[in-house]
């Protein structure tokens, strides 16, 4: 995929995040990776009135710049400046070496277990789609800072996912349609795992149980080639 078609797919992602009800205004955020460097959704900027060519692009870091940062600035071209969120999508990367595209947002219930410091336990075999359950919340840290990345991708080891507390939450993929869809299932638990709490609680999956299901879901929701439509 050429850098504009994927500068596209960057927006188009952050317009249909907010349509399915994931998002609210602009307290989430979408990047790609490409190559050594990542397109993302700048800061406080509508999704709608953005232009492909205004999307910032950080390079990741390199000797000469380590942590992709400049005199305390991101190593970033472009008319509009990252979202603030830039170090949790480039820790995510680096972390992570399949993730192609992160999503953050505030999504409601992922941020109502999130504020209550909750994980998301085993309650539904499709968290096998996130590499297994629990899905862990990240300790505490202030948004934007290097200390919130750190922790968020402690939190996601083995996973493709995780809740952040008194924040949100946060997804890779291995294209942006995958990163998209994982998401809104996460999402989707999420509610059904509150609305489990208000019935009684939910019967856990075991180990074995969830195991099972997780390689049986290892790369579902993800067809070669995804991310060159
Ligand atoms: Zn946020």
């Amino acid at each position: 995929m050429t850098e504009g078609k994927l500068r596209a797919e960057v927006i188009a992602t952050a317009l249909k995040m907010n349509e399915l009800g994931i998002n609210q205004g602009t307290s989430g955020n979408v990047s790609a990776r490409t190559h050594n460097r990542m397109l993302i959704t700048p800061t406080s900027v509508v999704y709608g009135e953005l232009r492909p060519d205004d999307l910032p692009r950080l390079e990741f870091p390199t000797p000469d710049f380590p942590g992709g940062v400049i005199a305390g600035e991101p190593d970033w071209h472009g008319p509009l400046a990252p979202s603030s969120e830039w170090r949790l999508h480039q820790a995510i990367y680096q972390a992570f070496p399949r993730a192609q595209a992160v999503i953050h947002t505030h999504a409601t219930f992922s941020t109502v277990l999130a504020i209550a410091r909750r994980e998301i336990p085993a309650c539904h075999y499709m968290l096998g789609i996130f590499g297994g359950a629990p899905i862990r919340c990240a300790a505490y840290a202030t948004f934007g800072t290097q200390e919130f990345a750190d922790r968020a991708v402690e939190a996601m080891t083995g996973r493709s996912a995780c809740l952040l507390a008194n924040h949100g939450m946060v997804v890779w993929g291995e294209s942006l349609k995958h990163a998209l869809w994982r998401a809104v299932e996460l999402e989707t638990v999420a509610n059904q795992y509150y609305h489990s709490l208000l019935i009684g609680g939910p019967v856990l999956l075991s180990d074995d149980e969830m195991a099972d299901t997780a390689a049986k879901l290892d790369g579902y929701g993800h067809r070669p080639g995804m991310a060159d439509e």
